[in-house]
């Protein structure tokens, strides 16, 4: 049986009737996957960094991406797998792309809050963007910070600050569905020294920075 056949018999407890093929692809970033579907045939892609990893896990992998393809709620043994497997993906990832500014920025968040206890991710500078300030890619574990905010370290620090809490945190699972601004994130996101006022200041910075 195949790998998809099995995935899908995992979750639904039937046959997969459709046609199925599973492909490798050097055209994802890290660890990338896609699924979709035309008429009968259903066909997964997977970033070649998945070849090496074991079936248990890319069974779960697959499983979320069939969950996507034909809807429903499920949790399996091997979705757990596949979960914590991408939750310790950075231990393995080298550093290598790491911006001096932003190190700085890192560097005073990680004394000031987590006691220096964050081990120093990817941090890159963005694209000029004031929609996405900074966001956490927890596959690659890169930290990225739009080049609209070199100029104020306070901001910067800010938004460091957020994305650190996305890296410490990961991600909440609950049925099929992934948060990432939980109740507790935004609790630990106020923790920020005047971070009201920081806000405040965020939102006039963008509304006059152009
Ligand atoms: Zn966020």
């Amino acid at each position: 049986m195949s790998l998809i056949s099995e995935a899908f018999k995992g979750l639904y407890g039937r046959e997969l009737e459709l046609e199925s093929k599973l492909r490798y692809s050097g055209r994802f970033k890290p660890y990338g996957a896609n699924a979709f579907r035309s008429g009968s045939y259903v066909e997964i892609r997977l970033g070649r960094e998945w070849k090496p990893v074991s079936d248990d896990i890319k069974m779960g992998l697959v499983q979320e991406l069939l969950l996507k393809l034909f809807k429903g709620k499920a949790n399996t043994d091997n979705i757990d797998m596949y979960n914590s497997f991408i939750k310790k993906l950075h231990i393995a990832i080298p550093k290598d792309n790491v911006d001096p500014l932003l190190r700085e920025s890192f560097d005073r968040v990680n004394d000031k809050y987590f006691f220096g206890l964050v081990e120093m991710p990817n941090l890159m500078i963005g694209p000029r963007s004031r929609s996405t300030l900074g966001n956490y890619n927890f596959k690659t574990d890169t930290i990225k910070i739009s080049s609209i905010l070199k100029k104020n370290q306070e901001l910067m620090d800010y938004v460091m600050y957020h994305e650190v809490l996305h890296k410490k945190n990961k991600f909440n699972k609950s049925g099929s569905k992934t948060y990432y601004h939980t109740s507790k994130f935004r609790n630990e996101e106020r923790q920020f020294e005047n971070q009201e006022e920081v806000e405040n200041k965020l939102k006039w910075f963008l509304r006059f920075k152009f």
